[in-house]
């Protein structure tokens, strides 16, 4: 007794030689992520060329075109542009990757992606060790919760840890081949922001960490009216725009209930948008500025109005920035300091800059063979280091149009070994070891039988592969297919990408888009051809094989299709999609048990995924319990009120019950609400079924 009680003291006295954190602050934090929003596609981004002044000395500033003279090529934002009146805008603020995923990645934990490890899309996922700012915040007290626009950063990749509420429910979606490889299920911003709302009704007095992530830029760009015809010619930035309008419904809120005075909001976006300024029409392969400068604007309690900060900040500092508001424990791990010395003084602390940004990309490699992408920015120079090595005077060029190492080799070198600072020594090899699914998920899929499900992979990292900018032209065509298959025009499409695979053939993309066109044309010869050549020069990637096994389902080979798409559940265990695939096929194949793990699967990994529902639903079904299958269509139909093969089958078990009824309410609720064009084939036996229920009863 005696001996803990010294202990006890002892420990107290420690602690209290520290400076204690003071308490958890009574307030809240709004955070709004823009997806692939370009900082000079918003308007109060528009001056920055002429409100920069102070970097371009007097000589420079004569070779700069006024600004009057170019052309703004933006979204009106008023609403984000008010925020920027009210709050600090930061000029300067980079992304560290170009992809959704490893970007959010980054700016929740403070960390670059070598420590976070959530370094691409798809194989990737956040570990639970990672110390995540919601689930800090949630420690401290603070309700959390996430709204957010796309399965791109759906709950399977681990962002979702520490949200109390985690909103990634998407529209279901029809199956159908031909879907562009990389495009996720999204909703528009109006439904994130109603769902947002409707939370904030429920929790606005409380003290919360709440997480809105737009979608909408991303593309394909699709803005609704009036945006379309406003930017007929433009529709990323009518994209933009809207989302403009939607962010002013959200604040709208914190204004009318007086909350503008406890809450710090912050928008940030996750990364920009090609646009072709060097050759990409979106986003992933290249890191230049077009897609890792982003705009970040603070407001609130504490933030002094329409203050413009020039120093360069990134995406890891958003961490720090909002532990301190809310005196939260600094996450030790974290790499980015705070910007609050920004915010208040307009200085970094001594020796505490953020003046060099890591970025990084290993989308190339992933996804095309081709050679990663690291580059070190600082407020005057970008160094990228690829194959052929770049340097950029970002003061005289911006936009990155001259190569000046030959000029400046001494920067380049020393940006170089700031890269070696962030990702450890430049070893010969840089093995990167991967797993999609972090220990606790594997550990679970093993036990419903899985065998080495998302066993880690092997990734080298030695610039090996062709240099980016030399596939510009592959590039181009993959742009040319895009286009072509938005018009209908499949065979032409095909042919334009055909030339891609021949050039380039160990690019698993350009494979996958040529099959995607096959597909379009209904050519499923072609297209398991194209996926298998895929398969055999060894660079299938577990959608090459998930979309490969969809193909064989396509001609009836159901036992090529399960063999394919259980490998791409071995490779990549989070693309739920895949399983309903291969359960949907099990149940074809009377193999039902297979067919339950399969759907369990998915389960295991999102709770709320709907079909899934309906796929054990029909598993009880083969085993003739008809309770069980009731529970699970119910539960699909809960989740997801369009989940309409949920709703036939549920009408189906009542008219086998003799419930006629009930029957009667699901069928009709199907021959009402199902799209034609994917159950149109199904009507005329639905509609003679409740026929015969009314003249029945
Ligand atoms: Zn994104």
């Amino acid at each position: 007794m005696a001996l803990a009680l010294i202990a006890t003291v002892a420990l107290a006295t420690a602690c209290s030689r520290q400076a204690q954190p003071p308490e958890p602050r009574d307030a809240s934090v709004l955070f709004v992520t823009l997806d692939t929003t370009r900082a000079d596609h918003l308007s109060c981004y528009v001056d920055d060329a002429v409100t920069a002044g102070p970097r371009f000395r007097g000589d420079d500033r004569q070779q700069k075109p006024a600004f009057a003279e170019r052309r703004y090529r933006g979204a009106k934002t008023p609403h984000l542009d008010a925020l920027a009146a009210r709050g600090v805008r930061f000029v300067r603020a980079i992304a560290q990757v170009p992809l959704t995923l490893p970007s959010h990645a980054s700016m929740f934990t403070g960390t670059y992606p070598e420590v976070h490890q959530l370094r691409d899309m798809g194989g990737f996922t956040l570990d639970a060790k990672h110390l995540t700012l919601a689930r800090m915040a949630r420690s401290a007290g603070y309700t959390t919760a996430a709204f957010v626009g796309s399965k791109a950063v759906g709950r399977v990749f681990g962002l979702h840890q520490g949200f109390d509420t985690y909103d990634d429910q998407m529209p279901s979606r029809e199956q159908q081949e031909g879907k562009l490889p990389g495009v996720f299920p999204e909703r528009r911003a109006e439904v994130t922001t109603d769902r947002a709302l409707e939370w904030l009704k429920q929790h606005a007095r409380e003290r919360f960490f709440l997480w809105v992530h737009y979608y909408d830029p991303h593309d394909p760009y699709d803005p609704p009216e009036p945006y379309k015809s406003n930017y007929r010619d433009d529709p990323y930035s009518g994209e933009i725009a809207y989302t403009d309008e939607q962010v002013g419904r959200l604040l709208k809120f914190f204004d009318e209930q007086n909350l503008r005075e406890r809450t710090l909001v912050i928008v940030m976006g996750d990364h920009g948008e090609g646009l072709n300024d060097h050759g990409e029409a979106t986003h992933g392969i290249f890191i230049y500025d077009d897609t890792m400068h982003v705009p970040l604007i603070v407001a609130g309690p504490g933030v002094p109005a329409g203050k413009v900060v020039n120093f360069q900040v990134r995406s890891i500092d958003l961490l720090p920035t909002v532990t301190e508001f809310l005196h939260l424990s600094p996450n030790p791990a974290a790499q980015g300091v705070s910007l609050w010395p920004l915010i208040e003084r307009g200085q970094p602390l001594p020796g505490q800059g953020s003046n060099y940004a890591y970025i990084e990309t290993l989308y190339p490699k992933t996804y095309m063979n081709w050679s990663e992408l690291r580059g070190m920015r600082t407020d005057r120079w970008k160094f990228i280091l690829a194959p052929k090595p770049e340097l950029y005077d970002l003061e005289r060029d911006p936009g990155e149009k001259e190569n000046v190492l030959a000029r400046h080799p001494a920067e380049a070198d020393q940006l170089q070994k700031k890269i070696w600072e962030v990702t450890g020594p430049a070893a010969k090899d840089q093995k990167l070891t991967y797993a999609p699914v972090n220990k606790e998920t594997r550990q679970e899929l093993e036990s419903l039988g899985y065998v080495s499900p998302g066993t880690p992979r092997e990734l080298i990292l030695n610039m090996s592969g062709p240099d980016p900018k030399d596939r510009v032209p592959t590039l181009l065509a993959m742009q040319k297919f895009g286009q072509l298959m938005k018009q209908g025009a499949f065979a032409q499409a095909a042919r334009a990408i055909e030339s891609a695979v021949k050039n380039d053939p160990t690019n698993p993309l350009a494979h996958l888009y040529l099959a995607t066109a096959y597909e379009k044309m209904r050519d499923w010869r072609r297209a398991i051809a194209t996926y298998r050549d895929a398969v055999e020069i060894r660079v299938a990637t577990d959608e090459i094989l998930s979309r490969l096994g969809k193909a064989y389902v396509r001609v009836h080979d159901l036992e090529n299709a399960v063999r394919a798409m259980e490998e791409a559940g071995r490779m990549n265990p989070t693309d739920l999609d895949n399983f309903r695939n291969l359960g949907t096929a099990y149940l074809q194949l009377k193999r039902a048990p297979e067919a339950e793990k399969a759907f369990r699967a998915i389960l295991i990994q999102d709770d709320r995924y709907a079909a899934a529902y309906n796929g054990l639903g029909l598993v009880a079904i083969e085993r003739g319990d008809g309770d069980t299958a009731r529970v699970n269509f119910e539960k699909a139909l809960e989740l997801d009120p369009d989940q309409y093969e949920a709703m036939l089958n549920l009408g189906v078990l009542y008219q086998r019950a003799g419930q006629k009824e009930l029957a009667l309410r699901y069928l009709r609720m199907f021959s009402e609400k199902a799209p034609r064009k994917d159950y149109g084939h199904l009507l005329p036996d639905v509609r003679a079924a409740i026929r015969e229920l009314r003249t029945g009863t």
